[in-house]
């Protein structure tokens, strides 16, 4: 049997547009055979999204998408195969959230002293009583006519340096990985090519990240190019750090990008997977 991995992707729990069953049904059809659910700082969809995979025979591994301040930048760690039911990890998750609140209360305060009203009512309307990304934001400022897509709505409201910028104050790379550890789990990197890092400064998370104790990085992202994953081989084989792939697909409107669709693992990568079976998936449910 041909197996096809997407190990990052995002429900309505978070800032994905599709329901759990939407997503699972949506992986099943893409032909992928084992699926990793990250939401941002949220396990809630897992729930719902392994009842789905099991009726229509597919493997779910449960995961998360955890924010990470790392000095003056922001990073993403994905956890994969945790136990959802890990206090220490839902803990922090769920101070992750309040953060979260707070952040959004400022960004719709600042957005409202820019002359944009209502943004963080707007903002919760579009999260469905879930947490708020600024995502949500940017969805209610393109329904509202403030930019014409999502792209050029980030670029010019809620990037870095501008008007509705608030860049929260998240967890530390070390809490992360010992969360992701005590929940079972296996620590990646997501999507490393696509911070604003020199070479230097990416190789010094790396370094970090391998001395806590990390597993993986994301080769292979939604949006890489070939390069980009060549790139990002190398580095995982430099620093002894498995390889992970992943679509972040956040639902059918982000048109470029589709889950299960991604480049294939560069060679001499070893794949996050390698030591995984069907039993070991079977425990994670
Ligand atoms: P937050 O975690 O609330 O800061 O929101 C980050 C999320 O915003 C990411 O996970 C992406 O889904 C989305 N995002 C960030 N930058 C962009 C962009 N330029 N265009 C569209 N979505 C973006
Ligand atoms: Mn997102
Ligand atoms: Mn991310
Ligand atoms: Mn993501």
């Amino acid at each position: 049997m041909k197996y096809l991995y997407d190990l990052h992707t995002h429900s309505t729990a978070s800032d994905g547009t599709m329901s759990p069953t939407d997503l699972v049904q949506r992986a099943k059809l893409a032909g992928v055979t084992v699926l990793a659910l990250t939401d941002h700082d949220s396990t809630d969809g897992i729930a719902e999204a392994k009842i789905a995979a099991m009726r229509l025979g597919i493997d779910l591994i449960p995961g998360v998408e955890i924010s990470v301040t790392w000095g003056p930048y922001v990073i993403h760690v994905v956890g994969l195969g945790i136990d959802i039911g890990c206090q220490l990890l839902q803990q922090g998750l769920s101070s992750l959230r309040e953060q979260r609140e707070e952040r959004a209360l400022e960004m719709g305060r600042r957005l409202d002293k820019s002359g944009i009203r209502g943004a963080y009512a707007g903002a919760k309307a579009f999260s469905n009583g879930c947490l708020i990304s600024r995502t949500h934001f940017a969805r209610f400022l393109v329904d509202q006519g403030y930019a014409e897509d999502m792209a050029k709505v980030f670029k010019k409201y809620i990037v870095r340096g501008k008007p509705g910028y608030v860049p929260g104050s998240w967890a530390s790379l070390e809490e992360v990985v010992t969360w992701i550890k005590a929940a079972g789990g296996q620590c990646v990197i997501a999507h490393p090519a696509r911070y604003p890092f020199t070479r230097t400064k990416l190789r010094s998370l790396f370094e970090e990240f391998v001395d806590l104790g990390g597993d993986a990085i994301e080769v292979v992202s939604g949006n890489y190019t070939r390069d980009n994953c060549l790139t990002m081989a190398r580095h995982a084989m430099d620093f002894g750090l498995m390889g992970s792939v992943g679509s972040d697909f956040h639902g059918p409107e982000h048109s470029r990008i589709e889950v299960g669709r991604m480049l294939d693992l560069p060679d001499g990568v070893t794949p996050i997977w390698h030591n995984w079976n069907r039993q070991d998936l079977a425990i994670s449910f």
